[in-house]
């Protein structure tokens, strides 16, 4: 409780005023188990405080709603639900009903449906033992978003027994689109929201500038392979360098790939721009399951969506782009 309340102070909303240019607002709070960051510039007159105050009060709704470890929130609620239907919130019907869609498109890379497949790996970790064949056959069987039955007045059914469903490939996402909307509404037109990677930005920066957005290096803890010059498009980078379950002293990445029950090997990091937060989230998490060029070859059949991955094959690193990908500013 200390730490956590530290972390709030240091981290405290503030605004600056310079004159007449338009002020700007910047803090982080702790969502998702990562940092969320709203910044935005706003002019005279603007009701910041309370456009700020709903953007953080969703945030919080998005939270309850869709942590798989909350047994009153829908998507625990689901999972407790035994194959009867549940009513849930639109926000949660209408993210599985566009996971659904995310799973169709990535061929079931991308599975809404992964959970039992997750607890199997969080558990071999807790033991630190590899999980037996037959154990990953068995969650295995439990997958498959085709068994998701999206009924009418927001009611969700798992049809096949054990089923369980996650959303933290896609929450984070769909939250930072939410937040944005907030923002747009409100009239503000230059802002950036980051959930832990998944970014949505528009208009210009302080300095009168595209959104300037690092790349993660996903070698080197905390650094950047370098940065992209963005604005009204989200980016987001999925990588397993800051969750991963580490097992016997190996480091497996927490994407698995649902085809083979064991986490994605090849490719270690997935940066993904798109138009909302929401598909660019689920795509990085299918390209992170995906063999790289398998990945580059499924996104470049996508309007509007470019990626990069990187990928370790015989202890080498390669980087694999679409023909539309930004250049990437390096580091010097
Ligand atoms: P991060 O939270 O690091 O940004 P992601 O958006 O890629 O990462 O989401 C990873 C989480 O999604 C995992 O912790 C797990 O709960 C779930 N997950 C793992 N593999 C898959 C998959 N193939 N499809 C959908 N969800 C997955
Ligand atoms: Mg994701």
């Amino acid at each position: 409780m200390t730490v956590f309340s530290a972390v709030l102070l240091a981290l405290s909303g503030c605004v600056m005023m310079t004159g007449d240019a338009p002020a700007e607002y910047k803090e982080t709070r702790l969502y998702y188990g990562t940092y969320v960051t709203i910044r935005c510039l706003y002019g005279e007159g603007t009701p910041i405080s309370g456009i700020i105050a709903r953007c953080w009060d969703e945030a919080g709704r998005i939270q309850t709603a869709m942590d798989v470890r909350s047994a009153s929130g829908d998507v625990g609620r689901i999972n407790a639900s035994g194959g009867l239907g549940v009513r849930v919130g639109s926000g949660v019907y209408g993210l599985l009903k566009d996971s659904i869609e995310f799973s169709r498109l990535t061929g079931g890379a991308f599975d809404v449906t992964v959970y039992p497949l997750v607890e199997v790996w969080r558990t071999a970790a807790r033991d630190n033992r590899l999980p037996d064949k037959a154990v990953l056959e068995e969650a295995k069987s439990k997958i498959g978003y085709q068994y998701v039955h999206l009924g009418g007045d927001n009611t969700v059914t798992l049809r096949k027994s054990g089923m369980k469903i996650d959303l933290g490939a896609i929450a984070k996402g769909y939250a930072v689109d939410r937040i944005a909307r907030i923002l747009s509404a409100g009239g503000i037109e230059n802002f950036l929201v980051d959930a832990g990677g998944d970014i949505f930005c528009r208009g210009k920066n302080s300095s009168g500038s595209d959104w300037n957005v690092g790349i993660r290096d996903p070698i080197k803890a905390g650094g950047l392979i370098g940065s992209i010059r963005i604005s009204g498009a989200a980016v987001t980078t999925s990588g397993d360098y800051e969750r991963f379950y580490r097992i016997d002293g190996e480091r497996f990445s927490h994407i698995l790939n649902p085809a083979t029950g064991y986490p994605g090997r090849t490719v270690i990091s997935a940066t993904v721009i798109a138009k909302t937060a929401e598909e660019a989230d689920a795509l990085a998490t299918a390209l992170c399951a995906l063999e790289g060029e398998e990945g580059i070859r499924l996104t470049e059949k996508i309007d509007d969506v470019e990626a990069m991955v990187i990928e370790k094959a015989d202890g080498e690193l390669r980087m694999l782009t679409t023909e539309g990908f930004p250049d990437i500013k390096r580091k010097q």
